[in-house]
């Protein structure tokens, strides 16, 4: 028997980030959203933690961990140990999203993981449960399993969903060189040293998604890790001013980069700035959202 749970990217269409705390992570107040670019991982029972993995051309395999430091095996032993069983399995995955490319593929396969071993194994896990280990996981690891649109809170493992009445597109332009999330976070400290404790509210999001207009969600897109990642990668700035040139409402650097997405009015848009920006990258994707958290796939 396998399970084939399929689970999104996220993009963060506001991430605001407060002064660190003593235990070193910073407060982030964020608007997740979930985006039609998906990682599989297909679950069976064997004897030991395998990983197996493959995936689109663009997504830079050998750079994904093998055994027990790939996050979906640590997510299998931790359902193991929150239901005393000692049952191991392969986990497979088919990868679409870029890795280390600021869109959360790593948490995406965690929170795949946890769903097909909670039901390859029988093991009912109750959904606030499921949330509670996924938080231990990695921060991005609820909202993998919530998806839609969700604020979150905290290190941004306190996930509420939010009401989101749009059908936006996006464009989105990973990068063929990735960028450490730590290194921006301690650039953002090296920047903004006065930075205050508490990160600044999503206030102006909450209007535009429930009109479901474009332009009122371009004008309230907020990120602040732009700055820092821009200054140690000057190319993106560049790139997100050549993709509002080719007619994006709207271009930024998604979370803590190096992926650049942008904004369009609608999916015809979306495929016009897609060409105007080929010509320059080599990988530029269309997807659309808010879209499901991780799912099981009907057998094939
Ligand atoms: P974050 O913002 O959480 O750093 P990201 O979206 O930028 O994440 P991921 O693709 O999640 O990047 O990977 C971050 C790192 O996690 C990788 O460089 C890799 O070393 C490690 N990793 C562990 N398991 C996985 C996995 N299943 N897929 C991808 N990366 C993984």
């Amino acid at each position: 028997m396998s399970i084939t749970v399929r689970a999104p990217a996220k993009i963060n269409l506001h991430l605001g980030v407060g002064a660190a705390r003593e235990d070193g992570f910073h407060p982030l107040v964020t608007v997740y959203h979930a985006i039609s670019l998906y990682d599989d991982v297909t679950a069976v029972a064997a004897e030991a933690w395998s990983t197996p993995v493959d995936g689109a051309a663009y997504v830079d395999l050998a750079s994904v961990p093998a055994g027990e430091d790939n996050i979906a095996v640590r997510a299998g032993q931790l359902l193991a140990q929150r239901h005393g069983l000692s049952r191991r399995a392969a986990l497979s995955t088919y990868k679409s999203i870029p890795v280390a490319g600021g869109m959360a593929g790593g948490s995406a396969d965690a929170a795949a993981a946890l769903v097909a071993l909670d039901r390859l194994w029988g093991t009912g896990t109750p959904d606030d449960q499921l949330l509670a280990l996924a938080s231990r996981l990695g921060s991005d690891v609820p909202f993998a399993l919530l998806g839609g649109t969700a604020l979150g809170t905290g290190r941004g493992e306190i996930v509420e969903p939010w009401e989101d009445n749009g059908a936006w597109w996006w464009v989105v332009v990973p990068s063929e060189v990735g960028l450490s999330t730590p290194a921006v976070y301690r650039h953002w400290d090296a920047l903004f040293p006065d930075a205050p404790a508490e990160p600044p509210p999503a206030h102006r999001l909450v209007g535009a998604l429930k009109t479901g207009e474009p332009l009122r969600l371009a004008a309230a897109l907020h990120n602040d890790l732009e700055a820092a990642a821009i200054d140690l990668r000057p190319d993106l700035g560049a790139l997100i001013e050549k993709g509002q040139a080719e007619g994006a409402l709207r271009g930024l650097v998604s979370g803590s980069g190096p992926t650049c997405v942008f904004l369009c009015a609608g999916a015809e848009e979306a495929r016009a700035v897609a060409a105007g920006l080929a010509a320059e990258h080599p990988v530029v994707l269309t997807a659309h959202g808010p879209v499901a958290g991780a799912h099981v796939l009907p057998d094939a």
